[in-house]
């Protein structure tokens, strides 16, 4: 299977995509976010450090994530294909990517903006990974995969989305040409959840 990059904004919906991916190819999904809030959980020493550029919505500095994310392909399981959602997110962590793996794919998730702020002010995630939406949910806060209670994540506040989305425009949309350049870009026009995998799985089976 590819080794495979997702980006799009924030709230793009590249957790859930992922998360499809992941399991249809049954290969890892592999979340820097993911990892890091659950260090914050545990109150790890990593997790001390993220929960000071998360909950401002920065990005945690680049030898951090580079050194999580290379940790973690060299485990087994990331032998044979993977899905990297939320890395890299600068230029400086795709070059250094780029030195220890072969990107087949950048899928790019492209989102209306107003999309993007309706779900971040709504979005609901689990500790397990899941993430909801409250128009989902409809006023039920149990976790449908694990049933654990969902939460607001610090950073889905309204002060810190609009940080989030300026970080996104200024260090992670330039990805979009670096992969663009490395010939490997193909652009998703995401609708809803099933046609947007359709689009992914059209891109991937490629
Ligand atoms: P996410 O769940 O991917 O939206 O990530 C949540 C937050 O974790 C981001 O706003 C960043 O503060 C931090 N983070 C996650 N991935 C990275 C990364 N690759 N580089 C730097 N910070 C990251």
């Amino acid at each position: 299977m590819k080794n495979i990059v997702l980006l799009g904004a924030p709230g793009a919906g590249k957790g859930t995509q992922a998360a499809l991916i992941a399991k249809e190819y049954n290969i890892p999904h592999i979340s820097t976010g993911d990892i890091l809030r659950r260090n914050i959980k545990e109150q790890t020493e990593l997790g001390k450090l993220a929960k000071s550029y998360i909950d401002k919505g920065a990005l945690v500095p680049d030898e951090v994530v580079i050194d999580i994310v290379k940790d973690r392909l060299s485990e087994s399981d990331a032998q044979n294909g993977y899905i990297l959602d939320g890395f890299p997110r600068t230029i400086a962590q795709a070059e250094a990517l780029s030195k220890v793996a072969k990107i087949d794919i950048a899928l790019n998730i492209i989102v209306p903006f107003e999309t993007i702020i309706e779900r971040l002010s709504g979005r609901r995630v689990c500790i397990c990974g899941e993430t909801s939406h409250v128009n989902v949910l409809k006023g039920n806060e149990t976790c449908p995969k694990c049933g654990q209670k969902m939460f607001i994540r610090d950073d889905d506040k309204p002060e810190t989305v609009k940080n989030r989305l300026d970080v996104y425009e200024k260090q992670t949309a330039p990805l979009i040409g670096f992969y663009e350049k490395a010939g490997v870009l193909v652009d998703i026009n995401a609708t809803s959840v099933e046609d947007t995998f359709e689009a992914v799985k059209e891109a991937l089976n490629k």
